[in-house]
């Protein structure tokens, strides 16, 4: 082992709502109590988070505070995406630290290859082969390419309507995919059963505690590279798109443990934009509770969701910590992607322009000179229909 103190963190699964704690195993998904409240849906009961003890040095390495090992991880370069200054972008709006943080650079092409990596470092310490997860595309894809680099088996449950690009992506990474006739929320159902009969380890989002916490090291990397370290300051405003609100969660959960970890003092704006036709969390945010029967619409396919599966979660922690939502419409979101594109040459799918859309729509509301982080969530090439309709005027 490194010399870096990892010995002495000590992780354990918390329940975000009774608050016990468990150990951490491959057959702990949700708190055994909590979840028995669960309703039909309505947002997951009982999510567990990963909590530990111990410190860190300031010039941490973010392993240092993940649940597995670095020896377990996949040889495959996930994360430390660059967080950049898009020149003419900061012209036009007037902002002058403003930054994109791309996580379209990840190996597959979106964020999600960070909870990814933390569930197939799991499996190979676990020595679980086989991992199953419900997708609308880019989990799926991510899985898939994490997977085959771990050397794992990978079974995707994805709806017939997904963008090619993100099925073919899947199929090329050797991934068994199961196209089903229905809406993701179908596909989540019918993943959880065959893990419940057949067995493997269950990716799915905020199902899985480690997607949460593999997408903290967002959170983290921001931290770094801002140079908060020596600052001790972080971003005023981080704007992010939200479905299943898992990425939201996570880059709570990141600068939560730093501000535990006193490396931090406060907590920077996260503002969640959704798009109006898939607006669950911000519906909730604004009025108390999720709508049960709800049918998302949205150009942005990475981002609609009938049942936001971090739900509760997600909009706790935006009470916690005054963070905002905002919805824009998806004519907004293509104009945002076109924006995106031709100012800066970063070609980012919808549901990934949508957080540029949301920090457009509020800009007026924002001291110019604040820090605003844009998170670039996933790549335009992976869904070329959707960036189509947004050339046509
Ligand atoms: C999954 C995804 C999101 C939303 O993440 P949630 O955790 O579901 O809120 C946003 N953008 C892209 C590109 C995604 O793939």
């Amino acid at each position: 082992m490194e010399a870096d103190g990892k010995n002495s963190m000590k992780f354990f699964y918390e329940c975000s709502e009774c608050r016990k704690h468990f150990k951490i195993s491959p057959d702990l998904m949700v708190c055994p109590e909590c979840s028995l409240k669960q309703q039909e849906n309505k947002p997951l009961r009982g999510v567990l988070e990963v909590s530990f003890d111990g410190e860190v040095s300031k010039d941490f390495d973010i392993f240092d505070l993940l649940p597995v090992e670095k020896e377990y991880f996949p040889p495959i370069p996930v994360g430390n995406t660059p967080l950049w200054t898009p020149h003419n972008l900061r012209k036009k709006t007037g902002f002058d630290k403003l930054y994109i943080k791309d996580d379209s650079l990840n190996p597959t092409g979106s964020l999600k290859d960070r909870a990814s990596y933390l569930v197939a470092a799991f499996a190979l310490r676990e020595k679980i082969p086989d991992v199953v997860v419900a997708s609308t595309g880019n989990a799926a894809s991510s899985m898939a390419g994490v997977g085959a680099a771990a050397g794992l088996n990978i079974k995707i449950f994805i709806p017939a309507t997904a963008p090619q690009a993100k099925r073919i992506q899947a199929l090329q990474y050797g991934a068994k995919v199961i196209e089903v006739d229905g809406t993701y929320d179908k596909a989540y159902e019918l993943s959880l059963e065959y893990t419940k009969t057949h067995g493997g380890l269950s990716r799915n989002t905020a199902y899985n505690p480690l997607t949460i916490e593999g997408k903290k090291t967002v959170a983290l990397e921001i931290y770094k590279q801002l140079g908060a370290a020596q600052l001790g300051a972080v971003p005023d405003w981080i704007f992010v798109s939200a479905g299943d609100g898992v990425i939201i969660g996570g880059l709570y959960k990141g600068l939560q443990d730093l501000l535990h970890l006193g490396l931090i003092k406060r907590m920077p704006v996260i503002c969640a934009v959704q798009a109006e036709g898939s607006n669950a969390i911000c519906h909730a945010f604004r009025n108390g509770d999720f709508i049960e029967s709800y049918s998302s619409n949205t150009v942005a396919d990475s981002i609609s969701v009938d049942v936001p599966r971090n739900g509760y979660y997600a909009v706790k922690y935006l009470h916690k910590y005054d963070g905002r939502c905002v919805e824009v419409t998806d004519r907004e979101i293509l104009a945002a992607q076109k924006e995106l594109a031709s100012t800066t040459g970063l070609f980012a799918e919808p549901a990934a322009s949508a957080s540029l859309a949301g920090f457009l729509k509020e800009k007026n509301s924002i001291p110019h000179n604040d820090t605003v982080v844009i998170l670039v969530t996933g790549n335009g090439l992976k869904d070329i229909d959707a960036a189509k309709k947004g050339l046509r005027k």
